[in-house]
């Protein structure tokens, strides 16, 4: 009887019917190494959902967690409360941003976030005199999470579509294109256009680089029509395209940044938006001014923030930063010579510490289910990757050393060897 036995967890994108009683139980993480239940140690190519960038089990961010638990342990910033942490953590994460005169936004992960800047972009032209400017543009391929706006301006089919009629005003573009960017905005109607999203690599639609110009192109084409140019840095930020915010790979001034994940080394819930004075500013003018209605409970969460200001020390002080970009190469030439297996299409590879391997048609025609097969059988190689729409992602830990690079790559390719 369904309900009678089994696990009362349902979990996160998962086929609940075929997870109950097959699960991955794991029980323990040192570093870029986690073990399950039985005793079974496996490396975690994925850092856990692309976020564990500092490995597990952080001993200054465990240290850190501990003593602001018993200081102050939980309060919100709802109003005019405050605390050191959430004030310490703003403060540096608006330095570093590669954003004018910025003010920074906590939420509680990535989600959060991108629903904060869709809500911030809209509001931001009503307070313009543009109520006009709604609509908000998204990429095919595009992740922004599963909040409204997120889901609403995501690119990949299987999760837009099931829910009925999502956000109105909201639309994807191809994501590799600027013609195409160009003629929806002309389509809209430039003066409709309240923002653009634009993830700097796209991960879990598959790990797909920006075209050569690209981005920079995206982001002129934007300020041409006073669109506002929005960065989802979730994942790329915090070193995994080797610089703070990902952002900064590429010659572009945003608007805002939202981000989540690596800011606090992935381990405790924590997210937010790099917001730019010109948008924050009307907030903070005088008093009497607009209220933003808008933010989590736990927004600046001390612990959290205290997790997040170890792991950003830990960053600094282990140079960990430049690592994604240091190691890209690495992790390409690692992963090329599975080009050669008949069952790949590509690999998408050289942007940070992140790759795409994409299956063939036939492979995926071949097996039900072909990338959360792949996934499954690089387990059994020891190595955790990810499921993509076509295949899998890589995304170790910034503090993987070099030589275990290989032992993805060759995970992986007695995966693909188990697969056909
Ligand atoms: N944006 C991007 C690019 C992501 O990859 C994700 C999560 O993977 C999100 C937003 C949503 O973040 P969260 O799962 O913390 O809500």
């Amino acid at each position: 009887m369904p309900g009678e036995s089994g696990t009362r967890l349902w979990h996160p994108f998962a086929d609940m019917a075929a997870v109950d009683g097959a699960e991955l139980m794991l029980d323990a993480a040192d570093g870029c190494w986690v073990t399950d239940a039985d005793g079974a140690r496996y490396l975690d190519a994925s850092a856990s959902l692309w976020c564990c960038n500092l490995g597990h089990r952080v001993p200054e961010v465990n240290a850190a967690i501990a003593a602001q638990l018993d200081r102050l342990d939980s309060y919100s910033t709802f109003g005019d409360y405050t605390n050191a942490p959430a004030e310490q953590l703003a403060a540096r994460l608006a330095t570093l941003a590669p954003v004018d005169d910025a003010r920074v936004f906590l939420t509680s992960g990535g989600g959060d976030s991108i629903d904060t800047a869709a809500k911030l972009a809209r509001a931001h032209f009503q307070h313009m005199g543009q109520p006009e400017r709604l609509h908000i543009v998204g990429r095919t391929h595009g992740y922004h999470g599963t909040h409204g706006f997120g889901t609403s301006i995501g690119g990949i089919e299987a999760n837009t579509s099931g829910w009925g009629p999502l956000m109105p005003h909201t639309s994807s573009v191809p994501y590799d294109s600027l013609p195409a960017l160009e003629q929806e905005l002309h389509r809209i109607g430039p003066e409709r256009v309240a923002a653009f999203f634009c993830e700097p690599v796209i991960g879990a639609g598959g790990v797909l680089l920006p075209p050569e110009g690209y981005v920079e192109g995206a982001a002129a084409l934007c300020r041409e029509h006073g669109v506002l140019f929005v960065v989802d840095a979730v994942i790329c930020a915090f070193g995994r395209l080797g610089t703070w915010y990902g952002i900064e790979r590429f010659d572009v001034r945003p608007d805002m940044i939202a981000f989540a994940k690596g800011v606090s080394g992935g381990i405790l819930p924590l997210g937010g938006v790099v917001v730019s004075g010109e948008i924050a500013q009307p907030y903070f003018a005088a008093p009497g001014g607009p209220i933003l209605r808008h933010g989590p409970t736990y927004s600046g969460h001390p612990v959290c923030c205290a997790a997040a200001l170890a792991a950003l020390d830990v960053y600094e002080r282990d140079l960990l930063i430049p690592r994604g970009q240091q190691l890209e190469g690495d992790l390409a030439a690692v992963l090329e010579p599975l080009k050669q297996h008949p069952a790949v299409a590509e690999v998408r590879a050289g942007l940070g510490l992140l790759a795409g391997i994409g299956l063939t048609e036939a492979a995926r025609a071949a097996t039900p289910n072909a990338p959360g097969a792949l996934q499954r059988a690089a387990r059994h190689e020891g190595v955790l990757v990810r499921a993509l729409p076509d295949g899998i992602a890589v995304s170790p830990p910034l503090t993987i050393a070099q030589d275990d690079l290989r032992l993805i790559g060759d995970g992986i390719a007695a995966a693909l060897d188990a697969l056909v």
